[in-house]
């Protein structure tokens, strides 16, 4: 039997909300069944985003998240760690992967989601706006052996793992039998820090996995881009006098 593909996306109202939720249910619908998408909000449903998952045809799992948190850059973090909960909660067994809203992905990722057994991890793709220029974040390969990153200049140093938000997925079982991975049962796995911006990623990979070796890179030789984080949100619309929309805008 094929694998379960467990996609996580955090999502929230604004205009181009309809347009990023309609592009990536459009490709998970492609993907072989089974997967599960988790879409989580902030506080409550909200009617918008109801629709839109009704007529997706994806199975999927509309969370809330109910903690309160003044810091924008921290929500999508608190809706993530909801899903990890209903994860480890209900033992649900596959493939987790984050997939934010915005971000584009090729459908050959998701297919190769599947050849993961452990941790997964690939090149991303971004778009550095000042720099105008493209860059990559992420495993540099040697076949199946991770041998290095990719990384932006600024924060060389510091962080362990240069993986991007999208740039990995795991084995759903290492939160709720990490025994099963030679993990202690009392190192319970913790969730997504909230702390310092920018260290999410590798604080949480850090958890799973020991070192490079325990890593799987995507497919072979990481030779292809899969997916694109391209940062495309627009903050600051110009719309016409009176035309000010606070919804999203309406895509069929
Ligand atoms: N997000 C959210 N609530 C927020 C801010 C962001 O649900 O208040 C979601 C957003 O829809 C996306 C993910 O979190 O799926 C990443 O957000 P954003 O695009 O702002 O981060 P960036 O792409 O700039 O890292």
């Amino acid at each position: 039997p094929r694998k379960q593909l467990i996609i996580v996306t955090p999502t929230y109202n604004r205009a181009m909300q309809a347009y990023f939720l309609n592009r990536l249910s459009q490709v998970l619908r492609l993907v072989p069944p089974p997967v599960l998408w988790i879409v989580v909000e902030m506080s409550k449903e909200s009617i918008e985003t109801s629709k839109i998952l009704r007529k997706t045809g994806v199975m999927y799992r509309h969370l809330v998240c109910m903690k309160n948190s003044t810091n924008v850059k921290d929500r999508g973090v608190h809706q993530r760690n909801t899903a990890l909960e209903h994860i480890e909660h209900h033992k649900l067994d596959g493939i987790v992967y984050f997939a934010d809203d915005d971000n584009v992905y090729a459908l050959a990722l998701f297919e190769s989601l599947r050849e993961i057994s452990r941790f997964g991890t690939w090149p991303v793709a971004m778009l550095a706006p000042s720099k105008n220029k493209a860059i990559l974040e992420g495993p540099v390969c040697n076949g199946s052996q991770v041998i290095g990153w990719h990384t932006n200049e600024k924060s060389k140093k510091l962080r362990r793992f240069h993986v991007d938000m999208s740039g990995f997925a795991f084995n759903s079982t290492i939160l709720w039998n990490p025994k099963r991975w030679h993990r202690p049962t009392s190192d319970s796995i913790r969730q997504l820090d909230t702390v310092k911006e920018g260290f999410q990623e590798t604080t949480f990979i850090e958890q799973i996995v020991e070192d490079e070796s325990q890593m799987e890179p995507i497919p072979y030789q990481c030779l292809r881009i899969m997916n694109w984080h391209l940062h495309l949100e627009g903050r600051n619309f110009v719309y016409p006098r009176g035309w000010h929309l606070q919804k999203n805008l309406v895509t069929v």
